[in-house]
């Protein structure tokens, strides 16, 4: 066998509670075996500790992980880096989405390259440090900044490409047809690379009219589509219907997205399921948002207040692919949060009523290979042989720490790289 750049002795797999050794080779993942000597130091220690199969794995730099769990690297599948850091620029809270959209659009004017690169910056270099390796942003596209939000994420992606791997999402927040303009800077976003279409149907003269011009696009470049869809506690608003038979009708099955899908959670439960068997039929994955959905759902409820989530537990019931993201970092929408999705993993943990040890793994998983599957990209197996080598080590005894604690003390590698810690 050829060098090892990285064996990594002794740590925890968060998929199977085992203690592993994971030998990494050009940027693969090479093999995660069972370790015979679990919380070995020192290089004699490691040497004497050879796998029994013929001979110690060599490899140009050993690291003993023991006290570490070992999780593929985190994937942020929904974020807003244009609009992070706003909160301080705000005249007060929002009280309800429509004043947060309203809020943020007046600050847009404010805005220079300089400004969104500083703010994005300081989002993906926190998130990196958290152990993130791969990231969705969803990137504003209106009249108003015209491509200039565009132009800066299109360079923080090579910026940061060792780093973070990020898909771009065009994104037209503010509408599309009732911003003229918006649809041919759609298009000119498309065709610098876009890595997915988004949409926003509830904030726009027609919601049919709107999705069917995103799938549209999406067919004619070939891209998946990121929607941001029933963003209320309306159970009367279920777009999603609209999404499935389009899914079908373009043939994007299994890569079409929707974030927020909050209406399906005050939906009554047999049209939950029906919508949710359409939504594992056409392969759509749903992306809940739960410190932004928390927050600005259940405006309206003077008592009883609802918590204004997506019904996760039924969706993964019903075979949907279930994952979440952070969507935003103080601002309007979320005047909170640290840009750690396992931050969020507990928060959705807590409020979708997920506390078994079993969840804890799930939850991990909603951040990690299934994150990825929904962004179709690598990595959906998680630390198997032939996984890019992106991974993250966090200081903990177990998977149960991991979501609870959430330590801070992370080491990570990308491609191969050992970036942090
Ligand atoms: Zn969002």
């Amino acid at each position: 066998m050829n060098e090892l750049d990285w064996l990594l002795r002794g740590c925890r797999s968060a998929a199977t509670g085992e203690i592993v050794q994971i030998g990494i080779r050009e940027g693969r993942i090479e093999f995660v075996r069972p370790d015979a000597r679990p919380g070995v130091a020192g290089p004699a220690a490691l040497a004497d500790s050879a796998d029994t199969s013929g001979g110690p794995p060599k490899a140009k730099r050993v690291f003993d992980a023991s006290g570490y769990v070992a999780l593929p690297g985190l994937v942020e599948t929904h974020i807003h880096l244009d609009k992070a850091f706003l909160t301080e620029r705000m005249p007060g809270e929002a009280a309800d989405l429509k004043e947060a959209i309203a809020m943020t659009a007046a600050l847009k004017g404010g805005y220079s390259p300089e400004d969104i690169g500083a703010r994005s910056r300081r989002l993906l270099d926190r998130a990196s440090r958290f152990g993130v390796t791969r990231m969705r942003t969803q990137v504003e596209i209106d009249p108003i900044l015209r491509l200039m939000s565009w132009e800066s994420a299109a360079g923080l992606k090579k910026e940061y490409a060792g780093r973070i791997e990020l898909q771009l999402v065009a994104f037209p927040q503010e509408g599309i047809f009732w911003q003229p303009g918006t649809a041919e800077l759609l298009e000119e976003a498309a065709r610098a690379g876009a890595d997915a279409i988004g949409g926003v149907p509830y904030n726009d003269r027609d919601s049919l009219e709107h999705l069917d011009y995103v799938f549209r696009l999406a067919e004619s470049f070939g891209l998946p589509v990121d929607l941001h869809l029933d963003f209320s506690d309306d159970p009367e608003q279920l777009a999603i219907a609209d999404v499935i038979e389009l899914t079908k009708k373009f043939g994007l099955q299994g890569k079409v997205a929707v974030g927020h899908l909050t209406s399906l959670g005050s939906a009554e439960p047999d049209t939950a399921r029906r919508i949710a068997a359409g939504m594992a039929e056409a392969g759509i994955h749903a992306m809940t948002l739960p410190a932004t959905d928390l927050y600005l759902n259940g405006r309206q409820d003077a008592y009883r207040v609802r918590r204004g989530l997506t019904p996760v537990k039924l969706l993964l019931d019903a075979g949907v692919n279930v994952v979440f993201g952070s969507n935003n970092v103080r601002n309007a929408f979320t005047p909170f949060g640290t840009g750690d999705p396992l931050d969020i993993a507990l928060l959705l943990g807590q409020t979708a009523h997920m506390g078994s040890a079993r969840e804890a793994r799930l939850l991990a998983e909603m951040c990690t290979s299934r994150a990825a599957e929904a962004l179709g990209s690598r990595g959906t197996k998680g630390l198997e042989e032939g996984e890019p080598a992106d991974l993250v080590l966090v200081k903990a005894d177990g998977i149960l720490d991991v979501v609870y604690d959430r330590p801070r003390e992370r080491i990570v590698w990308k491609g191969g790289r050992r970036i942090q810690g």
